[in-house]
C-alpha cells in the first residue's frame, strides 16, 4: 500500500538511545533535557531567534490569537488545513475569508483591504504546500490598518524565502511536527516569534499561565512537548537533509512525468527556497480528478485531497463565497511524496493518471 505520505522513522534503538536520557531522570514532562535540547537544535538548524517546542501544532495557532490579544474579525485563507479555521473559532473570533491566487494559492493580497472593518484585527494565513504568502504586502497592509499578522506556517519547516526562515516573517509563525509533515515528533508543533516580550507571553500561555511555580500570567492552556516527543524529534532530525533531498529527486520525477500534460503543477513564488514538502496536482475536473483518485485506490494508492472542502464552506462559519478557493479545493490531489517511495513505484503512480488525462 502506498500513501500520500510514510513517517520517516529512524532505527528503533537510535531513538530508545535518546529516550533513556529522560528515563534515567525520570522526569517524562514539564520541559525535560529532552525538550530543552531539541529547541536549542531547531533554533540552529532553522536559523530562528527563539522556538517553543509545542505538543501539537494546532494549539500554536489559539495560543497566538489568545497572546496577541485579537478579538473579533480574523482575515483568513479558505485554502488550508480546516486547523486554520477552527482555531480562530475556537477562540471566539470570526473567520473572514479572502479568496486565494490562482496559482500560489495563497490568500490573494490584492483582496486583503475590500474584508477589513473596524472589527478586523489580524491576519492569518497559511504557507500552504510550503508555498510563501505574499509576505511583504501583507506586512504593509498589517502596518497600515494596525493589524497582528499569524502565519500558519504547518508545511514550512526548513523552508526559506529570500535567504530567510520562511518563520520570521509576522508576528507569530506556527508549525506542525505531526507524523504525516515534513520533520515530525510523532504529535508536536512550534510557536516561534522575533520579538522576546511577546515570546514570553507565548510562552506563559503554552504552560497554563505559569509565571513562577505559584504565580499565574493570563489565562493559559496545556502545550508542552512531553520527552518521548522531543527524542523522536532528536533522532529525525539528523536525517532531515537527507530526507529533503529524497524527495527532491521523486519532484523532479514527477515534473518530468507531467511537464506536457493538463495537470497545473504547484508553482512557487520567486525566491523561495523550497523544502519538498507535498505533491499536489490539480486537475481540469473534479470527474478526472475522481477517476484518478479511483484508479490509483483500486492500485493499493492513496494520494489525499488536499485541501478540501474550501474552509469558507464549514458549516460553523457565514457563507462567504470565494470561487478560485472552491474550484481549486475540488480539483487538487496531492500525490504521493515520501523517502523511501521507488522510482517504479513513482512511474507507476504517474503513468497510471497518464492514461487518464
Ligand atoms: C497539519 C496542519 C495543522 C495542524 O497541525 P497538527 O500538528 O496536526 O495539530 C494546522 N495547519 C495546517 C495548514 C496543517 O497542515
Amino acid at each position: 500500500m502506498i500513501n500520500v505520505t510514510k513517517t520517516f522513522l529512524p532505527e528503533q534503538t537510535e531513538y530508545q538511545t535518546i529516550l533513556k536520557r529522560a528515563w534515567d531522570t525520570g522526569w517524562m514532562t514539564n520541559r525535560g533535557v529532552l525538550v530543552q535540547e531539541l529547541e536549542s537544535k531547531l533554533k540552529a538548524h532553522l536559523e530562528v531567534p527563539n522556538i517553543i517546542a509545542t505538543t501539537n501544532g494546532t494549539l500554536p495557532l489559539q495560543i497566538a490569537i489568545k497572546a496577541l490579544g485579537i478579538t473579533g474579525e480574523v482575515i483568513t485563507t479558505p485554502f488550508s488545513y480546516v486547523a486554520t479555521t477552527s482555531s480562530i473559532v475556537w477562540e471566539g473570533c470570526t473567520p473572514v475569508f479572502v479568496d486565494i491566487h490562482p496559482e500560489y494559492l495563497t490568500i490573494d493580497e490584492t483582496k486583503i483591504e475590500a474584508a477589513i472593518t473596524p472589527k478586523t484585527s489580524a491576519i492569518l494565513a497559511t504557507h500552504v504546500f510550503g508555498n510563501p504568502c505574499a509576505v511583504e504586502a501583507i506586512e504593509k497592509i498589517a502596518k497600515q490598518y494596525n493589524l497582528k499578522v499569524i502565519y500558519d506556517a504547518a508545511h514550512c519547516f526548513g523552508l526559506r524565502y529570500n535567504d530567510r526562515s520562511i518563520f520570521e516573517y509576522g508576528d507569530v509563525s506556527t508549525c506542525s511536527f505531526h507524523a504525516t509533515k515534513l520533520f515530525h515528533t510523532g504529535e508536536g508543533g512550534a510557536l516561534i516569534t522575533k520579538d522576546t516580550q511577546l515570546h514570553d507571553a507565548l510562552f506563559q500561555h503554552h504552560n497554563f499561565g505559569h509565571n513562577g511555580p505559584e504565580a499565574f500570567h493570563g489565562v493559559g492552556l496545556n502545550a508542552k512537548m512531553s520527552e518521548p516527543q522531543a527524542a523522536m524529534g532528536l533522532a529525525v532530525l539528523p536525517y532531515m537533509a537527507e530526507i529533503i533531498a529524497a524527495r527532491k529527486v521523486i519532484t523532479v520525477q514527477y515534473n518530468m512525468a507531467f511537464k506536457d500534460t493538463s495537470l497545473t503543477l504547484l508553482k512557487l513564488r520567486p525566491d523561495t527556497q523550497w523544502n519538498y514538502a507535498y505533491y499536489p496536482v490539480v486537475f481540469k475536473e473534479e470527474a478526472q480528478l475522481l477517476q484518478v483518485q479511483a484508479r490509483l485506490n483500486q492500485a493499493h494508492i492513496f494520494p489525499r485531497r488536499y485541501f478540501f472542502p474550501s474552509l469558507n464552506t464549514l458549516d460553523y462559519v457565514t457563507a462567504k463565497v470565494c470561487p478560485i478557493s472552491e474550484s481549486i479545493s475540488k480539483r487538487v490531489l496531492c500525490l504521493p511524496l515520501y523517502h523511501g517511495l521507488s522510482k517504479e513505484d513513482v512511474t507507476k503512480i504517474s503513468s497510471i493518471i497518464q492514461q487518464i488525462l
